[in-house]
């Protein structure tokens, strides 16, 4: 419960971890909370609306910084920060949309110290990277001192802040899988101020060969309680030329998914200007 008034955070044991081994066994009874970035759980602790027992840092295990970009997948650790995906880090249409997505999270200094990972595991409804995890069907490693546990992203968000993650269980790395070269990609986002969380926002990842769309991945930010990929914009663009008729096919398709006619609407206009953007640029 929020305390009126309170800005300092309730007593609580600090722990740092120098290993990925401190950071599970200071995890085992389930009582932790890990610090990652803190954008989130620093602000929620001085509310108090955040209680943990103990607070597992994170920060002084080097290797959790880790971003992989030489498999199929992007491995990102945990201490990989937003910003990392302003640079060139990542290649590819990856690289591109990861780019596109990570200047409309909060602002610089939230981005120097914000983690994927952490944006992850928090589950705000409103956030861009569940999204993009959910919408290219990415997978997450969850470790504590059963071993590693591989979950999908589809079936890794649960509500709003909830996912299937145990207590005593690290969020270790998601894997964002790499899309053909040539692949277009939008992102789209709509929000009242410059830093402010999505009020809604669309994205699309689009595979051309041919002149026909042979992959399709379309996803939307804020639309429901947790990620939405959606699956029907999907199918309507896939074997068809990327033309005016598609996209305005697909934005329908995905509009109808909203039960609310204004976020209706608007889900429209966000899918049909990210398919825009990935066809023509900008
Ligand atoms: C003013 C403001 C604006 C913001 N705007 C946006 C925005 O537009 N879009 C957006 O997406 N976010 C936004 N954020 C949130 C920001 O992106 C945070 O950085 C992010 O939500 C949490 O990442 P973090 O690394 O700071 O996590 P922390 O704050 O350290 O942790 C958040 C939660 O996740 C848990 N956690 C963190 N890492 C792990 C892990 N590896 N394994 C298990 N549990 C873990 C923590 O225990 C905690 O419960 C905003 C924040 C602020 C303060």
């Amino acid at each position: 419960m929020l305390e009126r008034g309170a800005m300092k955070p309730a007593p609580f044991e600090y722990v740092v971890a120098r290993s990925a081994g401190d950071v599970v066994a200071a995890l085992a009874d389930g009582r932790a909370r890990v610090l990652a970035g803190g954008q989130s759980l620093v602000l929620e602790m001085n509310y108090r609306i955040a209680r943990p027992e103990r607070l597992v840092d994170i920060n002084r295990v080097p290797a959790f910084a880790s971003l992989d970009v030489d498999g199929d997948a992007v491995r990102v650790g945990p201490l990989v920060r937003h910003r990392v995906f302003e640079t060139d880090a990542v290649p590819g249409p990856l690289g591109v949309l990861l780019r596109r997505v990570v200047r409309n999270i909060a602002h610089p200094p939230i981005r120097a110290r914000g983690t994927m990972l952490g944006s992850c595991a928090y589950a705000h409804p409103a956030a861009e990277w569940p999204a993009v995890a959910v919408t290219l069907g990415a997978r997450f490693d969850l470790l504590s001192a059963a071993g590693i546990r591989t979950v999908a992203a589809a079936d890794f968000f649960t509500g709003p802040f909830t996912t299937v993650r145990r207590p005593e269980e690290l969020l270790l790395a998601v894997h964002l899988p790499k899309m053909p070269p040539g692949t277009l990609v939008g992102f789209v986002e709509h929000r009242r101020t410059h830093a402010s969380f999505a009020g809604l926002a669309a994205m699309v990842a689009v595979t051309v060969t041919g002149g026909r769309v042979r992959a399709a991945h379309v996803g939307l930010v804020n639309a429901a309680d947790r990620p939405v990929r959606a699956g029907t914009a999907e199918e309507v663009l896939t074997d068809r030329p990327l033309d005016d008729a598609t996209v305005a096919d697909a934005a329908a398709a995905a509009a109808d998914l909203d039960a609310d006619a204004y976020q209706r609407h608007a889900v429209g206009v966000l899918v049909r200007r990210a398919l825009h953007q990935a066809r023509d640029g900008g």
